[in-house]
């Protein structure tokens, strides 16, 4: 027997079979109708920019955790728009323009650097959905909830990291927290996350697993790491431990400030609601007060440092030229510019993580913030 008439009877048989059931009105079961408790469903995750060994190819996510937050997640589609419906032409045109004044006076480098490549308490899984900020720098930090369920373990986190891994969903988030503290961490800070709409450029997003009826957002554990994520992450880009504030699709106030607050331009979402804002901010005060950082200073971004630097190393060049050159110039004022220049350096090394590839970019992104006065004003 060919192998190809092996195929044809066994598909006949089984065509038999199941008009048999149909005649007989059995109902056979099929594997849609029982997911296999134990089956896994693995996803390939976004290829690393630069290799980093602690960060996996793949997710796992059990098949029966992914279906039970597959449902719960529509709710979640398509907040990579940020132009959302109901939302008048002349307020989203003055949010884009403050995103091109907030851009120009940022620098964000347009290069996904290793911003905050890892967060401590939780772990790292970078997924496929997510843009450039478009020079950006965050300036709120949006607490969500997924309208799905907690269930014991990774499983519950890991499908929601496996909604916002695929291209269809047109969503993602920066973290990823459940009722046991579990966290990940899927899109790095630097680069936007499709989570609020019309406020994607100007936020870290951090979705808390929560059906909205549980009667409170999360534990005390969760609380805890939600805390500590707020309080890092604010330090790194200096944005302030208090409400923020929005005015149609601009920020007016930055700080702290949960999706259903962010109104049209965020989308037109309810969450955190009906839970209070201000135990999530009360958190990262804590967090702030009671322990040391976490944030590893190491990543933190080239905004305000910057700065002082900058200023530093253009005021010594100035003297320098005045004097006929650097080899004129006292040796104290030589090592303060050079302090300055290598501590620039240092931090675009940090951005570039060595590659070769970003070197070009890393000499345009010095000479850019060298010559931008808006960097120089305190
Ligand atoms: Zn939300």
């Amino acid at each position: 027997m060919t192998r190809k008439v092996r195929v044809a009877l066994v598909a006949l048989a089984l065509a038999a079979v199941a008009l048999l059931a149909a005649v007989l009105g059995i109902d056979l079961p099929t594997s849609s109708d029982q997911p296999d408790r134990e089956a896994i469903v693995t996803q390939p995750l976004a290829p690393a920019a630069i290799a980093d060994p602690a960060q996996p190819d793949t997710i796992e996510i059990p098949a029966d955790d992914l279906e039970q937050a597959n449902e719960a997640l529509d709710d979640h589609q398509d907040a990579r728009d940020e132009r959302p419906a109901g939302v008048p032409p002349a307020e989203l045109d003055a949010g884009a323009q403050q995103q091109r004044d907030a851009a120009r006076e940022d620098q964000l480098p347009p290069t996904a650097p290793l911003a905050a490549p890892a967060q401590a308490g939780c772990s790292s899984a970078f997924v496929r959905n997510y843009s450039s900020r478009g020079g950006v720098a965050p300036r709120i930090i949006v607490p969500h909830y997924t309208v799905s369920a907690n269930r014991p373990g990774w499983g519950d986190v890991n499908a929601v990291v496996g909604w916002f891994n695929q291209a269809r969903s047109g969503a993602s988030s920066n973290y990823v927290v459940d009722d046991e503290a579990h966290c990940r961490y899927i899109v790095r800070e630097s680069d936007k996350a499709w989570t609020q709409a019309g406020f994607n450029p100007w936020a870290i997003s951090i979705e808390i697993i929560n059906t909205g009826k549980e009667g409170r957002l999360t534990s005390a554990a969760g609380y805890r790491r939600l805390g500590q994520i707020i309080s890092d992450s604010a330090e790194r880009w200096n944005i302030p431990l208090r409400q923020g504030a929005i005015v149609g699709c601009r920020v007016t106030r930055s700080g702290i400030i949960d999706h259903g607050r962010l109104g049209s331009c965020g989308g037109n979402h309810h969450d955190i609601a009906p839970y209070p804002l201000q135990p999530v901010i009360d958190a990262a005060i804590a967090h702030r007060r009671g322990t040391t950082s976490t944030a590893d200073p190491r990543y933190r971004l080239l905004v305000a440092g910057e700065r002082k630097h900058v200023d530093e190393l253009l005021y010594r060049r100035r003297v320098a030229n005045r004097n006929g050159g650097w080899s004129k110039v006292a040796p104290l004022h030589l090592a303060r510019a050079s302090a300055s220049r290598k501590w620039i350096r240092q931090r675009l090394r940090v951005i570039g993580a060595g590659s070769q590839a970003n070197r070009p970019k890393r000499r345009a992104y010095l000479r850019k913030v060298e010559s931008r006065p808006a960097l120089l004003q305190p």
